[in-house]
């Protein structure tokens, strides 16, 4: 089966430059002197936990995805180490149903009879956790706008299909809410079919003209749906009398997959958990993607026990499973948390892929200053820490967008304050970006991105040292604080985050 597409919008703040000036001291930071963590942290250690899953890749196919035997072996090597170091890793089994695609058509019978062409840009896709079937009935636009701004909230609302046929395919336009809404309101309207075009607004990167690949997030009860581009969109809602023939037969298997805990002493009811995914992808070893987040919070682990310090509050590592299929170990993490254990949760720090080789210094907006998203209340103290401590050291960083592409969403999710750090991946290096931090204009953060060359030879030392020194001095800071760093509204699902992205898959 072909990759689905992975389109994302250029998340980069036109603002980039120093960190912010010195404000006050930060309410979390004591004043924890981080430097002999720091100093124990080093990236040549930490290479050499890398170099162990590049063997672990070689030896198991290229690869180190879950649900492989490569994603067990990686577990095998943290955790020998956490247990050395003195830890006692614990096993958390989640379950997974994967999604496949076994074939899927679309064509119309009239007018003017087309077959469209799967995955090709005037073809189609089917959204991941697409129902099965293999209908033919008259098509229906639902509430879509093709002129002007093409603002559009097509098929969000149950009223959309106050005048819908049930028997018809709904013909939906991206926009404003999930698919999965879409998808599910359509379905209680009676449709037996959706096709879900591109927006078609403003967009220079083409992002919401052209075909799209999306999820539906979660398996769902029901009818085929299926992506196509804005043109394909706009020219079927421009004919009258239209009759599609859609047909998705798809797969879903049970598979299960774990995540690695490992906790420090310390007060429980304050945790600070400080996560990286460990699986890659299945394309390729994932030494970047993200062998360095797994790599740096190990050494910080292992220097943390070493340094015989006992955490005021209580530290839990998180080597999450199946991220890439999208963020299925830390949501069941988080998902099966009670309301007091969400409570007992004061921060999460998360780091996935902090080595990339054209790399810019992302700091997550915790306060939502640059993108307008913010994390849950504390969210901006955790970025402040971050700041502050780059401007301690005269690094630049520029800020990167909670926009749910990675393990923090759960979190965020809950009203859990989050941050971390982030050094690119497949958006191009801008011109402003290169003269601040150096590197190649116009060239992807990290050519390799989830690509087989996503090896050891794929990570720049000198941003993977400074980003292990920041991912130590913000555990220890956040270890050692007295002050509260507790959001003000944890709770299932108090975040009420409405996001963009599951992992690298497009939500709406
Ligand atoms: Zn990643």
């Amino acid at each position: 089966m072909k990759q689905r597409r992975n389109i994302r919008r250029a998340a980069i703040a036109a603002s980039i430059g120093l960190a912010a000036s010195f404000a006050p001291p930060a309410l979390a930071d004591n004043g924890t002197n981080t430097a002999p963590l720091r100093a124990a942290v080093s990236a040549t250690n930490i290479m050499k936990h890398l170099a162990a899953l590049q063997a672990v890749a070689d030896a198991n196919g290229g690869t180190r995805a879950a649900f492989t035997p490569g994603y067990e072996a990686s577990a095998r090597y943290i955790e020998r180490k956490l247990r050395a170091a003195g830890y006692t890793p614990v096993r958390q089994t989640f379950p997974y149903e994967r999604y496949d695609t076994v074939s899927a058509s679309l064509e119309r019978l009239s007018p003017s009879p087309k077959t469209y062409a799967y995955d090709a840009p005037d073809g189609f896709l089917d959204m991941e956790y697409s129902g099965s079937g293999d209908v033919t009935a008259p098509l229906t636009a639902v509430d879509i706008n093709l002129a002007g701004d093409r603002a559009s909230t097509s098929g969000c609302e149950a009223a959309d299909f106050g005048a819908f046929s049930p028997g018809n395919i709904a013909l939906i336009q991206r926009g404003t809410c999930s698919f999965r809404i879409k998808a599910d309101n359509a379905a209680a309207a009676g449709a037996t079919g959706v096709i879900i075009f591109n927006q078609g607004n403003d967009d220079p990167a083409d992002e919401r003209f052209a075909l799209f690949g999306g999820t539906l997030g979660a398996p769902q009860a029901g009818i085929p749906v299926v992506s196509t581009s804005f043109a394909t969109g706009a020219e079927l809602a421009g004919l009258t009398g239209v009759s599609m023939h859609l047909a998705v037969n798809s797969t879903l298997t049970k598979l299960t997959s774990f995540n690695i805990l490992a906790d420090t002493g310390g007060r429980a009811d304050r945790t600070v958990l400080v996560g990286a995914h460990l699986d890659s992808v299945p394309e390729g070893p994932g030494i970047n993607d993200n062998g360095t987040g797994t790599a740096a919070i190990l050494e910080t682990a292992i220097r943390l026990k070493a340094s015989g310090q006992t955490p005021v509050n209580r530290v839990r590592f998180a080597f999450w499973g199946g991220e890439e299929p999208g963020l299925v170990g830390s949501d069941f993490y988080t998902s099966q948390l009670t309301a007091s254990q969400i409570k007992a949760h004061a921060v999460n720090l998360n780091f996935d892929m902090v080595g990339s080789p054209n790399f810019v210094r992302f700091v997550y907006d915790g306060d939502g200053s640059s993108f307008g998203t913010k994390g849950p209340n504390g969210s901006g103290l955790v970025e402040k820490v971050f700041l502050d401590y780059f401007k301690s050291q005269n690094l630049p960083t520029a800020p990167t967008q909670f926009d749910g592409r990675s393990d923090y969403s759960g979190f965020i999710n809950n009203g859990i304050p989050a941050g971390g750090l982030f050094t690119g991946a497949e958006d191009l290096k801008t011109v402003a970006e290169a003269a601040v931090f150096g590197g190649t204009p116009n060239v992807a953060h990290d050519a390799c991105y989830h690509q087989a060359c996503d090896t050891i030879r794929n990570v720049n030392t000198t941003v993977l040292e400074q980003m292990a020194d920041a991912i130590a001095h913000s555990t220890l800071t956040f270890a050692m604080t007295t002050s509260a760093i507790n959001g003000t509204s944890k709770g299932n699902g108090s975040g009420n985050v409405d996001l963009e992205f599951k992992a690298s898959k497009l939500l709406k």
